[in-house]
């Protein structure tokens, strides 16, 4: 242990002065040399932990190992396994609370643990730039069955990926222009370049998935169509469908749902206005709603538009924010503001219709709820009034309707997610599986791709089933 450096290795990040002005991306990555260096503080341990706290349970000493020795495409078909995004895992996943969090080198007295995300999108980025992903169709024998796939988010990707290296010939229907759910018209540039999500989406089409997008399930087509021309689908249609504070004031101008404000910068290109004819309001005081990663998404968005304060108003305290403890370092560094135990009360209008302040009351933390976290109380005559001419609400959001109220016959829970066996994502009807934000609500872009993965086996077994010939003894 004593000769393992306690940290880990740096890695190089845009400085936050010159990024705060840019939707470049702000990690900039390692270089091979550091990512050896960072795989040599591995311990390579027998039983790794980290494995089991990957949702997709990957060969993480595995992997380390290939890199460490040098061997960049041993490391790269080692991943290749077991996802079949890890360029936008290594950038987007919760590492700190999965496979990085029970690291045994990060268990030891002051020791951070190993950078796997991090050596992850360096093998992925790697990959991308050096492999030919066009040689990866499986087999030229017959399909065993068609697949439809409803929605081209990271858990839709991942199902239609695995079974088409199981030889299955697989159609993604997308409602938007573009397709990546989430990873396309949510999270922003510079945490996720949509250069390297459509990379890693075009790897998935070379294995012969082929994606129709603008096709509503639901409206364009219905499900009763899907079910009588393909053999099963799997809908991962996410929870796409802004909450609201529902507070007086939202229908003023000046007030956006974070899915409205997100899907206008990064799947519509705002940010590039007028390159890309979609504008965004140039605002000057600008408070998001919030505390999970949607909310530093929007709130860094806005001051890389220019905003001159953007600050975040949160009910709970820094320990209970929900978002990953990086992202809320680099708002800060950016000169993002925090109100803590906060709640928004009402919007205000300039008298024409303009938000022109956000009046808050502070709380305190009272008893747990039935979440465990302490719920946010209101205290009397606290109330105060924060300059705005633009409010981002960043309070989540909910299942999606358009499919769901066409197809009736589909369980739901009484959140109004689909019904579905976590282990198969078997839904109430046969031959129909589900997974992802739709079934669980929003989560995380591993889990979505884990649903994805033990629903391409079910599926594949469901299919084998149904076209094996049942033999009746005589
Ligand atoms: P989605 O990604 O939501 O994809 C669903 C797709 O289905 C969409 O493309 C949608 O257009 C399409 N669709 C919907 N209805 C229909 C229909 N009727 N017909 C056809 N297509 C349809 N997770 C992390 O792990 N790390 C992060 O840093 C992170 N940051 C986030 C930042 C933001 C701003 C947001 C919104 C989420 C973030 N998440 C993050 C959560 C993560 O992105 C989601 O959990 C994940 O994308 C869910 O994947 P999915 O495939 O279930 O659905
Ligand atoms: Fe390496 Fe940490 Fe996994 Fe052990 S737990 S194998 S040290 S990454």
């Amino acid at each position: 242990m004593a000769r393992r450096s306690r940290t880990k290795t740096p890695i190089t990040e845009q400085a936050p002065d010159i990024r705060k002005t840019n939707f470049a991306e702000v990690c900039l990555g390692y270089t091979i040399e550091e990512g050896q260096a960072e795989a040599a503080r591995c311990l390579q341990c027998k039983n790794a932990p980290c494995i089991g706290n990957c949702p997709v349970m990957i060969d993480i000493p595995g992997f380390i190992l290939a890199i460490k020795e040098g061997s960049m495409q041993k490391a790269a078909d080692i991943l290749g396994k077991y996802t079949n995004l890890p360029a936008i895992c290594g950038r987007v996943c919760p590492q700190e609370k999965q496979c990085e969090q029970v690291c045994k080198l990060g268990m030891a007295k002051n020791f951070e643990p190993v950078a796997i995300g991090k050596l992850e999108r360096l093998v992925a980025d790697w990959a991308l730039e050096n492999q030919d992903f066009s040689s990866q169709v499986v087999n030229d024998q017959p399909y065993i069955g068609k697949v439809a796939v409803i929605g081209s988010g990271p858990s839709g990707l991942t199902v239609a990926g695995d079974l088409a290296k199981l030889n299955y010939e697989v159609t993604i229907f997308e409602a938007l222009h573009d397709s990546g759910g989430v990873l396309t018209y949510g999270i922003p540039e510079f945490r996720l370049p949509k250069r390297i999500v459509q990379k890693e989406i075009e790897s998935i089409k070379s294995l012969g998935v082929s994606i129709e997008t603008n096709v509503v399930v639901g409206k364009t087509i219905t499900m009763d169509e899907i079910m009588a021309d393909f053999d099963a689908c799997y809908i991962s249609v996410g929870a796409g469908a802004p909450n609201f504070m529902g507070i007086p004031g939202t229908a003023l101008n000046g007030v956006y749902s974070s899915s409205e404000y997100l899907t206008r910068i990064n799947l519509m290109h705002g940010y590039e206005f007028p390159k890309y004819d979609t504008p965004i309001k140039q605002s000057k005081n600008v408070v998001v709603i919030g505390g999970g990663n949607v909310a530093m998404d929007a709130a860094r968005s806005a001051k890389r538009l220019g905003a001159e304060t953007v600050s975040i108003v949160y009910r709970r305290s820094l320990e209970e924010l929900p978002a990953r403890i990086e992202e809320y370092h680099h708002s800060v560094e950016e000169g993002i503001t925090y109100h803590w135990l906060t709640n928004p009360i009402e919007y205000l209008d300039d008298g024409q219709g303009n938000l022109c302040g956000v009046k808050c009351i502070q709380m305190e933390l009272g008893e747990a709820d039935e979440s465990g976290r302490r719920r946010p109380v209101p205290i009397e005559n606290s109330e105060f009034i924060i300059e705005a001419d633009t409010v981002i609400e960043a309070i989540g959001q909910g299942s999606n309707k358009v499919l769901l109220s066409t197809f009736p016959e589909l369980n739901l829970t009484k959140w109004g997610y689909i019904e579905a066996d976590p282990k198969t994502g078997e839904t109430s009807i046969p031959g129909v599986f589900a997974g992802g934000d739709i079934v669980t609500g929003a989560a995380t872009v591993i889990l979505a791709m884990g649903a994805g993965k033990v629903a391409a086996v079910a599926i594949d077994k469901y299919v084998q089933e149904q076209k094996t010939p049942v033999t009746t003894k005589v």
